[in-house]
């Protein structure tokens, strides 16, 4: 079969090639694909800077936003029909408890793997196979937004965390806040705004910008972190109670906490490289999270919980905005054409590669 493959830690090594149909146990279903989403962390193995092959092999089947169609089920494979729509997770297990009880988001023994990412194949192939506790069925109703539940499952853990963990006192969440407009971060507002928050964005894009035009119909309040600084912004925004950072850039991440409540709580969704240095506040910083009981933390990835929250919330938004989310997938590349994608990354929201003609 044919898939798109890269040598972990070696950049612009992206290529197609001819790999080894995946074998189908009795106990698996085999999935043909039908589109794969690409992201900031597919961009940043194409440059070498992340990902591991699976033990043993020198490639890496890239891809872990995906979307396909139950074509075979083995003999002791319960659940699925051929013909089922299905989105896979991501991570696998390791041994530790937290993965042993099902919260591999939370591993705490670090040897998880990551269809596609780290020490797993992925979905940039005609087929996958899988067992089918990984697997979420996709109603028909929101087949063309499918390709969105991984990212979607990604925000669902960071916003329930928040809520969990504002758990610790009698909270009342009125004001919702997400730092950068990209998939994750509109996906995010979505979601602020199907719970009913006053739900402002900051974002680099100008007024006029269809990420703009997206928010808008949400019913979000869009901010252009391009004609206005962080300050001007916070004058004419609410104190806010829960705010998303989804901007790659380390210093939204400090920014952001200068905009939150007393006893709000920040979200940290970025993967931001890790490199950056700063001269910053910290004594400001410190005094303001001790003395506005606030809490800041970090979130990656999702477990199944989370992916049957997205599946809601896709339902839920559809409801109040029809065809909103389709909005977020700008471009559409024949798979074959996946180099168009690397390397210049255009302007648009959500590219994804089309797998079947
Ligand atoms: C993926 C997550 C993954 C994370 C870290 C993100 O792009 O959406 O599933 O856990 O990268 O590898």
């Amino acid at each position: 079969m044919k898939a798109i493959v890269v040598r972990p830690g070696v950049r612009d090594s992206i290529h197609m090639r001819d790999m080894p149909d995946p074998k189908l146990r009795p106990d698996q279903v085999a999935v043909r694909m039908i589109r794969a989403g690409l992201c900031g962390t597919d961009a940043e193995i194409g440059e070498g800077l992340y990902g591991a092959p699976p033990e043993g092999d020198e490639y890496l089947i890239l891809g872990h936003e995906n979307f396909g169609i139950v074509e075979e089920v083995g003999k002791h494979a319960r659940g699925f029909k051929a013909g089922d729509l299905v989105v896979a997770t991501v991570r696998r297990p390791c041994r530790c408890h937290t993965c042993r009880g099902g919260e591999i988001d939370m591993c705490c023994g670090g040897a998880y793997q990551e269809r596609g990412i780290l020490g797993s194949h992925g979905f940039m192939a005609e087929y996958y196979v899988e067992s089918p506790q990984w697997l979420n069925r996709i109603p028909p109703a929101l087949a063309r937004i499918g390709v969105l539940l991984e990212p979607m499952s990604v925000v669902e853990k960071g916003i329930d965390h928040a809520f969990l963990l504002q758990r610790r006192f009698k909270w009342k969440a009125k004001t919702g806040l997400v730092l950068g407009a990209g998939p994750v971060g509109i996906l995010g507002a979505a979601v602020m705004r199907a719970r009913g928050l006053d739900t402002h964005v900051i974002s680099l894009e100008s007024d006029a910008d269809r990420r703009a035009r997206i928010l808008k119909r949400l019913g979000a309040t869009y901010h252009s972190a391009a004609v206005e600084t962080l300050l001007d912004v916070k004058k004419k925004m609410p104190p806010i109670d829960v705010a998303i950072e989804a901007t790659a850039s380390a210093t939204a991440s400090v920014d952001a906490v200068q905009l939150l409540a007393s006893n709000g709580v920040l979200c940290l969704l970025s993967l931001t490289g890790g490199t950056a240095t700063a001269h910053v506040p910290i004594g400001k910083i410190q005094q303001q999270i001790v003395l506005g009981n606030q809490i800041i933390f970090g979130s990656v990835n999702a477990n199944a919980r989370h992916f049957a929250m997205g599946l809601k919330d896709f339902r839920t938004i559809e409801r109040k905005w029809p065809g909103v989310l389709e909005q977020l997938i700008t471009t559409r590349l024949p798979w074959d054409r996946f180099k168009d994608w690397f390397g210049t990354r255009d302007g648009g929201i959500k590219t994804t590669l089309e797998m079947t003609s």
